[in-house]
């Protein structure tokens, strides 16, 4: 009797098993590519101890802040940010989706979209890997807002991919979602961030069952026309620029020039959200300065007290 029991339970476990997996298999799921600000972990230059650990363990490095969207039911996969990272990021993309192939006119496209946010380093300088010295891409598509897709066109060595057909620059109208099939879309919205080059998105993306904000760069959450805490109320994880951790990280250099939410800043603003809104936030875009990199750091666990996340990489979100 106690034999069948077990067989039963076991049974019914299996049964139980192949149900989740059948669930997690179907619906849309996000994974972090990548969580560092531009210029990455460990960064050009720097010989303290934040990146120098992370030159010895390579546990402790953090490539630059990218997401891939898969959907499972198509094979579809989109990446948000052509990072310097590409080539790794590439790599760690393997396997999410369906297989690309190789076509006469080139090379296929690594991903049925790029989302781009803005023109900085860490951001878009990756396309450089899908032109004719590296990939060689056939017709990727690469979304994004009108003024950035300008600057693509018209400067090289962007415009060369454009040129050659290499990418395709398709423009987002903020607050104009795009389908990418039912239940499945991705919106634009504008952020205010140090527009030398472009101006500078934040994108949703919505799935069947729950929404995401990408938003890795910002000046500060007051110059944000939209309240931050309440777009983190409606969303189910919001990955926030965490740039620095707070405003003595980096002594000799004028933190107005390069403004971002401080993580305290931030903690202090989510303090009136619930337990569980707050468990949507994860930090993502660290600077390598920001003691919270470190899960081991005091601002680490301050950021885990406070009912937050340093988002990992790897880190997976269903939708
Ligand atoms: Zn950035
Ligand atoms: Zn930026």
């Amino acid at each position: 009797m106690r034999i069948l029991i077990l067989t039963l339970i076991l049974a019914s476990c299996a049964a139980l098993d192949r149900n989740v997996t059948v669930v997690q298999s179907s619906a849309p799921y996000v994974i972090a590519l990548g969580t560092a600000q531009d210029g990455g972990l460990p960064q050009l230059g720097c010989e303290k101890a934040c990146c120098s650990a992370a030159r010895l363990d390579p546990s402790k490095r953090r490539l630059r802040a990218c997401l891939l969207l898969v959907d499972p039911s198509t094979g579809h996969r989109w990446l948000f940010e052509a990072t310097p990272d590409l080539p790794e990021q590439l790599e760690l993309a393997k396997g999410h989706g369906a297989a690309r192939s190789r076509s006469s006119s080139g090379r296929a496209a690594p991903f049925d979209g790029i989302f781009l946010t803005h023109a900085h380093l860490g951001h878009y300088t990756g396309l450089a890997h899908l032109g004719r010295e590296a990939y060689g891409a056939h017709a990727q598509p690469v979304y994004a807002s009108e003024r950035m897709c300008a600057f693509l066109s018209s400067h090289g060595p962007w415009s060369q991919l454009v040129e050659l057909g290499q990418i395709e620059c398709r423009v987002v109208s903020p607050g104009a979602p795009l389908e990418l099939r039912e239940g499945l879309s991705v919106e634009a919205i504008r952020v205010p961030h140090r527009e030398e080059f472009s101006d500078t998105y934040a994108w949703i993306i919505r799935g069947p069952s729950r929404s995401l904000l990408f938003l890795p760069d910002i000046d500060k959450w007051e110059r944000f026309e939209q309240d931050i805490t309440e777009l983190v109320k409606e969303m189910d994880y919001s990955l926030l620029d965490a740039t620095f951790f707070g405003p003595d990280e980096l002594p000799g250099r004028d933190m107005a020039e390069i403004p971002h939410p401080f993580i305290v800043e931030s903690i202090a603003r989510f303090s009136e959200l619930s337990k569980e809104d707050r468990a949507g936030v994860h930090f993502l875009h660290l600077n390598h300065s920001n003691p919270a990199a470190d899960p081991e750091s005091s601002a680490a666990a301050t950021v885990r007290e406070a009912g937050h996340h340093v988002c990992a990489e790897g880190q997976r979100f269903e939708l």
